[in-house]
């Protein structure tokens, strides 16, 4: 199998227009159409504009799967301002694990952990549980353990409960910290957007190609 390389060089009319963005696609391809893209050498070839603005990215995959895995736009994005910051949650150390007892404590408060183990000591098996955290309890068990043991989640959950408070992502905290970056998130989306108005989509085309 060998691959092909060329570079493609580009360039677009800047945003003020006396002037131009230039950059280099370096793309390889191999007999079984697998390609690859990298942009390089990215610059802003106008006083005006560099001393204004900078080179911004936006990207994801398609959902038309004929127009590529991938799209691209790059802008030229006011100096001190960016398109790009966070609107997704942050996985938190207890999304990253199975292990019981950081999702038990990250999930549930202290008092709901204690009504559970009254719930499973009450019915005797994890088929006749009333509540709903108690079930769910069951699950997190299961996931971790792979299996359904009430005895063995009852003591999980008793250890849960002793050990609580030295745990740093508990049931509370995880509930402040979601709400407060709710807020967050929601202004980075609309800085976001403002300064998207405000940025110069680049219309970049080819202006020749070497192929190696
Ligand atoms: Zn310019």
């Amino acid at each position: 199998m060998s691959w092909d390389y060329c570079t493609v060089y580009e360039q677009a009319v800047c945003a003020c227009g006396n002037g131009v963005v230039t950059r280099e696609k370096h793309c390889k391809s191999d007999d079984w159409g697998r390609s690859e893209e990298h942009i390089h050498n990215e610059e802003i070839k106008c006083e005006n504009c560099a001393a204004n603005y900078h080179i911004e990215h936006r990207n994801g995959h398609h959902f038309l799967p004929w127009k590529g895995d991938w799209w691209d736009i790059a802008y030229l994005v006011p100096n001190g301002c960016s398109i790009t910051l966070p609107t997704k949650p942050q996985y938190l150390p207890f999304e990253q694990t199975r292990a019981f007892e950081e999702r038990a404590i990250a999930s549930f408060t202290k008092e709901e952990l204690a009504d559970a183990v009254v719930d499973m000591k009450t019915h005797k098996y994890s088929t006749r549980l009333t509540l709903e955290s108690s079930r769910e309890l069951v699950g997190i068990y299961k996931r971790a353990h792979n299996s359904v043991k009430l005895s063995n989640i009852i003591s999980a959950i008793e250890s849960c409960i002793v050990k609580y408070d030295t745990y740093e992502w508990t049931c509370d905290k995880v509930k402040r910290f979601r709400e407060e970056e709710a807020v967050i998130l929601d202004n980075n989306k609309k800085q976001n957007d403002k300064t998207l108005s405000e940025s110069f989509e680049l219309k970049f085309e080819t202006v020749h190609v070497d192929v190696e």
